[in-house]
């Protein structure tokens, strides 16, 4: 007979208590806009309450609550997706410093009118097009709460860059292989030290959760300090690891058995080529082997963290039937940016392509499993996203009607613009002429379409207004041909238009 325990509980419980919450979603009281605070959508809280995996709520998030994200940068934030938003900064300030302080507060206070615009922009766009199971205002729900003075439950870093692979979607920001490979660039200088592991000593006995992001968190040394010190004064805490699979040792096999790891493992697809082409530098039979020893480990405390992208789209429905097959929890994350690799950047046409390929594929479920009914709803959710962007996209091309006769126009003002301009530059350049040669030559040689349009449109408002002087290297782009025409071309190339939209 099946034993009673726990999770049997919970999983036969489940379901009943999720009709209780859509139901509670209706009846909850939501902020109201108003005294400078923009709200959430009545509708918007209800559609997001009746997906949140730890029940209907009156706020949107309650990450500035319960949550510190430290970033590469020493900016302390509320969570991953907020980087415009910096509450403070180590270590400048210390820890108890910032979390208690005003610009914490401040954040605080939107967050109780449910008011996104102290830079929740991403989330914005996410409900915006209904995708609600991926937000990061998810992350703390188990410990939602608003109770003044209290210390954070969870806890993000995000401390150093250092990593081994150069993943195509990446950047030298959060991986050092990329910033010395592809950038060309000196190692990052990282602001945490010794100290600031002793100032989260006082923070861990209150930590319920922390996450540690890179880079690769094993190959970075101060996160085996903060690991010992879990260990040491509150070893009952979760700690995820965001891990791209590639590192697996002793050290790491030892740790595992002191404290409570999870981990979210990033496979972009289940293909070695495709995988590879993407996690550049990994070994896709090494990260399925380490993959394998951290659900072992972890008794499948694991979650698969797949990014849909331009390259790997049509391998999704295949990591969602893998997931429901051994029983992982799927995370699809977004690409924001570079525009080049996200779907977003897609034609209309392509993304039909993807819808009509995701509704063709069969998704195959695990009917007594939570997880496989979650990972059906993130793909579920997913596939309307793509809808979204698809809906999105025909509307601005729906715009450009009259396109040949606005290149005409463009091309004329575009000449004009821009022999004003290298005529009165206050320094030496590469001349009128060669300018207006490569310029030409670029333009007449680009298919006329909304992006050429609307590049030309750009480049020539900021040469009338001169605001082109004031863009980074602008004196090197106007002086040497190359840097021009690279100029030039990313203004009107599809990424760039796409990317002005989202
Ligand atoms: S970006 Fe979203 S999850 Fe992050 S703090 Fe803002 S609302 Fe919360």
């Amino acid at each position: 007979m099946k034993s009673i325990t726990k999770k049997n509980i919970r999983t036969s419980f489940y379901p009943l208590w999720q009709q209780y919450n859509k139901f509670k979603a209706y009846l909850l009281r939501y902020p109201k806009s108003g005294n400078g605070f923009e709200t959430v959508s009545q509708s918007k809280m209800i559609q997001y309450n009746k997906v949140r995996y730890h029940g209907a709520k009156r706020l949107f998030c309650y990450n500035p609550f319960v949550n510190i994200f430290f970033n590469i940068n020493g900016d302390a934030i509320a969570c991953c997706r907020s980087h415009q938003t910096v509450l403070g900064k180590y270590p400048e300030q210390s820890i108890k410093e910032i979390w208690f302080g005003k610009r914490f507060e401040k954040m605080r206070e939107h967050m109780l009118h449910n008011d996104l615009n102290m830079g929740c922009n991403y989330c914005k766009l996410q409900i915006e097009s209904n995708r609600f199971h991926s937000l990061p205002s998810m992350h703390p729900e188990e410990f939602a709460s608003t109770k003044p003075g209290a210390y954070p439950q969870t806890m993000e870093l995000e401390l150093s860059n250092n990593c081994n692979l150069q993943c195509v979607m990446c950047s030298g920001r959060v991986s050092s292989a990329i910033r010395q490979n592809r950038d060309k660039l000196p190692p990052l200088k990282l602001p945490y030290d010794d100290s600031f592991v002793e100032q989260l000593k006082e923070f861990l006995p209150h930590l319920k959760h922390i996450s540690f992001y890179g880079g690769e968190p094993f190959l970075i040394d101060i996160y085996y300090k903060i690991w010992e010190q879990i260990i040491k004064i509150n070893p009952d805490i979760l700690i995820f690891v965001v891990t791209n699979g590639t590192i697996y040792n002793r050290r790491i096999e030892d740790l595992l058995k002191k404290a409570k790891f999870n981990f979210l493992v990033s496979i972009d697809s289940l293909n070695k080529e495709i995988f590879e082409s993407i996690r550049v530098g990994a070994n896709f039979e090494n990260v399925m082997h380490n993959l394998q020893k951290f659900i072992e480990l972890t008794n499948g405390q694991l979650a698969i963290s797949h990014t849909p992208m331009k390259i790997n789209w049509m391998e999704t429905p295949e990591i969602v039937n893998y997931c429901n097959n051994k029983n992982l929890t799927l995370n699809l994350s977004y690409v924001e940016k570079p525009a080049k690799y996200a779907l977003w950047s897609f034609q209309p046409h392509e993304l039909e392509k993807v819808i009509t390929f995701y509704d063709n594929s069969e998704i195959k479920t695990n009917h007594n499993s939570i997880i496989s009914s979650y990972n059906i709803k993130v793909f579920n959710e997913w596939k309307e996203q793509v809808q979204f962007f698809k809906t999105k996209n025909s509307e601005i091309i729906a715009k450009y009607q009259n396109i040949n006769a606005e290149f005409e126009n463009y091309n004329i003002e575009f000449k004009q613009s821009l022999i004003k301009l290298f005529d009165t530059l206050p320094f030496d350049s590469m001349g009128i002429d060669s300018a207006l040669k490569l310029a030409n030559n670029i333009i007449e040689n680009t298919k006329i379409t909304p992006a050429l349009i609307d590049g030309m449109k750009i480049v020539i408002k900021n040469m009338n207004n001169q605001s082109l002087l004031k863009l980074p290297n602008a004196q090197k782009f106007l002086t040497e041909s190359d840097l021009f025409s690279g100029f030039i071309k990313k203004e009107i190339s599809e990424d760039q238009f796409w990317a002005r939209y989202y």
